[in-house]
């Protein structure tokens, strides 16, 4: 059987490597027209965690976890996966329902007394009520990850085309067109698997199929921290509350007579989050705030899309240092050294990703994996084999395909949900 899988990003060499690896399928052509890692997947904070408002999910980056944990033992944890878990934080008093929203299977401690948060987490707010700490969560290198799925599956005889899939043609199975800078080149398969990231709705439709995602841009803030603000052994933090970011009277007058920036004197969705970046040695500082919520059509050049706002870095530090007050002294005198990146967030409406059977028959979605992908890449691609071999399915196999959209009173229940998982 020959496997077309067009998408080198962390969705397509998981998958690759679980049919090469745990189905010893050897005629698997994993077709991308950016080197292997290089899109969404290179702008991923490599954090994870097990803390989903549904348990469909929890018991999917579960698994995925559990993958990881075994990649890193089989490797001598050659991407670095911590284990330090995540951080929620809130100034409200009572949040029996978010404990209640974390169900049973997932392991956590709360704070909730002023002496026990300052003692275990010291540099977070003094207003800060309560703490979540959920236990199965942290970081890995999702680069090297990838790498090492990549090499493996090249040892058990998958091949890499570097070309761009431009039209798919079903016959005798599928004749797969790509542009190669050598010229067109036809990659023939009975099973095409679609892993294309922000293309996946364009590759369906080469295959007749209508995929229900929308692309959403999100932004990160890398710099380099010389006041050292953030402690080097911090967990991956989030702010839980929504908020108004600190302007003077002055400013705060001055934005809201702009019709382009009077959104930033208003309330603004809850999600900052912060973790220091390359281990206890070194001086750099992730942070994050996936508060655009415009959908877009995917850019090449990630740089030039619409939605990058030139204001995020200020945006992001100041909602940042409302949780973490360390950080304050960069909104007046900004890290000398930063990057400012972002890619896009593939979803669904219900942000739970697309995996299974595409419609039309031997089509496959490993997809709408949002700011999930890396995290549960190992169980995705792990699920998208199995349903390739008609092999065992987890219990959640049915709620992640497709197919679970034809399921109108899971999709009311999905759709009326207060939290969607994201971040
Ligand atoms: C700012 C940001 C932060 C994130 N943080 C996290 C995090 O902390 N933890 C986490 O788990 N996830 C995170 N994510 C999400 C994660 O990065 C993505 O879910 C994941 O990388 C998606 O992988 P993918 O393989 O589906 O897509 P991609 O990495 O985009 O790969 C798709 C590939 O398909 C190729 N392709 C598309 N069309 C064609 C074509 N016609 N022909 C040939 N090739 C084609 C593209 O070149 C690309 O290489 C974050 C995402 C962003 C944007």
């Amino acid at each position: 059987m020959e496997v077309a899988i067009v998408g080198a990003g962390i969705a397509g060499i998981a998958t690759a490597y679980y049919l090469g690896i745990e189905h010893r399928k050897s005629s698997v052509f994993l077709i991308d027209c950016r080197a292997p890692m290089s899109y969404t997947s290179a702008q991923s904070g490599d954090n994870f965690r097990n803390w989903w408002p549904h348990p469909t999910m929890t018991a999917f980056t579960n698994d995925s976890i559990d993958l990881m944990q075994s990649l890193a033992i089989e490797t001598g944890n050659l991407f670095n996966m911590t284990d330090r878990g995540y951080v929620l934080a809130t100034r409200r008093a009572d949040i029996g329902d978010l404990v209640a929203q974390t169900g049973a299977s997932i392991d956590i401690e709360v704070f909730s007394t002023r002496e026990r948060i300052r003692k275990n987490f010291p540099a977070l707010s003094n207003d800060i009520r309560n703490v979540i700490h959920v236990k199965r969560g942290g970081d890995f290198s999702g680069q090297q990850l990838g790498q090492y799925m990549l090499e493996r599956f090249r040892e058990a005889g998958g091949k890499q085309v570097r070309g761009e899939v431009t039209g798919i043609r079903n016959g005798d199975g599928y004749s797969l067109e790509v542009d190669c800078e050598d010229g067109k080149r036809i990659v023939q398969a009975e099973v095409v698997i679609n892993a294309a990231g922000p293309f996946v709705k364009h590759i369906g439709e080469m295959l007749g199929a209508d995929l229900p995602v929308k692309n959403v841009y999100q932004q990160k803030l890398a710099f380099d921290d010389k006041l050292g603000a953030i402690p080097r052994d911090m967990a991956f933090s989030i702010d839980l509350d929504e908020k108004r970011l600190s302007w003077t009277d002055e400013e705060r007058a001055l934005l809201a007579e702009d019709a382009d920036c009077a959104w930033l004197t208003g309330t603004m969705p809850a999600g900052t989050h912060c973790r220091p970046e390359g281990g206890e040695r070194g001086t750099w500082v992730k942070l994050g705030w996936a508060y655009n919520q415009r959908p877009s059509e995917p850019e090449r050049d990630l740089l030039n899309e619409t939605s990058r706002d030139p204001q995020f870095p200020e945006i992001v530090m100041r909602g940042a240092a409302a949780l973490l007050p360390s950080l304050t002294p960069y909104i007046q005198t900004p890290p000398s050294r930063f990057v400012h990146y972002g890619g896009y967030y593939t979803m669904t409406t219900e942000n739970w990703p697309l995996i299974g059977p595409m419609g039309p028959a031997n089509t496959y979605v490993v997809g709408a994996l949002s700011g999930f992908g890396s995290m549960s890449a190992c169980a995705a691609g792990n699920l998208c084999a199995a349903w390739v071999c008609d092999s065992d399915l987890p219990e959640y196999a049915a709620h992640l395909s497709p197919a679970r959209r034809r399921d109108p009173q899971l999709m009311a229940e999905l759709e009326s949900a207060t939290s969607k998982g994201l971040l």
